[in-house]
């Protein structure tokens, strides 16, 4: 009985896992696009694919 409430709780844990892309979503300062960049990169340029602009960010 134990293990299978165990198992379910680590089924669901890798389920939240693989659902959760591991990306952040930044909104360029220039013109408001929403760009999604990878997370935990630490700080990260990211260029905006609308308007080319270049800002820094930390993921
Ligand atoms: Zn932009």
């Amino acid at each position: 009985m134990k293990e299978k409430i165990i198992n379910a709780i680590q089924g669901l844990k890798n389920k939240i896992k693989c659902d959760k892309v591991t990306y952040r979503i930044f909104d360029c300062p220039m013109c408001s696009q929403k760009l999604r960049v990878p997370k935990g990169k630490g700080k990260i340029e990211i260029t905006c694919r609308r308007c080319g602009h270049v800002f820094i960010r930390r993921s």
